[in-house]
């Protein structure tokens, strides 16, 4: 569809340019935390100031890191698969912010599923990147849901997450994805974008739905792993 040539664009347009920049930031980046790090003092206040840089460095390296990791061309590395053992060690690696947030993941994987031709940490990113959105969405706690089952074309596996969040207005659905588009106060606005990225790069597709104040899900395609080698030759 068009809207979906119209990111395509954006993020080639912003990946070239954020090579560049975001790799040329990170070795000054690197002396700057070093030099702090032999910074003693006694002093409250000064420690006070050297704590505050230190953190905000911290900001400026994630952004950085977040920003090279889409602006790369990465070097992939394509594995036959199977989704469940990725989603069951995201689940564990985010378990401790859902209990913080009193939100309880039930995940609910269709046994024998094929499995898909992917790059295991890209994967993992995206679904990290997914999930991270559902906690943060969920203020008030609930259920986290996540669905994986064959498509109706089973060339394809469809993977959901459903969450009970605050959901995103109908008027802000298109801005999903685009870079540095974000409603949070520490937000990047990088990781959807990331998403979008890697879920294409695996000739897969990712769609949101969302309703306000019900929830949100996103729904990730991918096509499997005979079907990609089928393609491929
Ligand atoms: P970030 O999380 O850093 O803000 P993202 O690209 O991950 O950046 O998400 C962009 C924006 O999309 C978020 O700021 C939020 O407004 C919205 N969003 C994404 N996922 C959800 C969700 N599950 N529920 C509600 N809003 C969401
Ligand atoms: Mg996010």
């Amino acid at each position: 569809t068009q809207e979906l040539l119209i990111k395509s664009d954006k993020l080639s347009a912003v990946g070239q340019l954020a090579a560049g920049v975001a790799h040329e930031i990170r070795n000054p980046l690197t002396a700057l935390k070093g030099f702090l790090q032999l910074l003693k003092t006694n002093n409250a206040k000064e420690k006070y100031y050297i704590e505050i840089m230190q953190n905000e460095l911290k900001r400026i390296e994630f952004i950085v890191n977040e920003f090279l990791f889409v602006s790369k061309p990465q070097a992939t590395h394509f594995a036959t698969q199977t989704l469940d053992s990725i989603v069951t060690s995201t689940i564990e690696l985010l378990q401790p912010q859902a209990l913080l947030g009193n939100i309880q993941i039930e995940a609910e994987l269709v046994p024998n599923l094929p499995p898909v031709s992917c790059d295991e940490h890209q994967l993992k990113q995206v679904f990290i990147n997914i999930m991270k959105n559902a906690l943060e969405a969920m203020q008030q706690g609930g259920t986290m849901r996540i669905q994986a089952h064959l498509d109706n074309n089973p060339n394809y596996i469809t993977i959901r997450f459903i969450d009970q969040g605050c959901g995103i207005a109908p008027e802000r659905l298109p801005k999903l994805g685009e870079p540095f588009y974000s409603t949070k106060e520490k937000g990047t606005g990088l990781g959807l974008m990331v998403c979008y990225r890697i879920i294409e790069a695996h000739g897969g597709f990712m769609e949101i739905r969302s309703k306000l104040e019900e929830g949100t899900t996103v729904e990730i395609t991918l096509p499997s792993a005979k079907y990609t080698h089928e393609w491929e030759r």
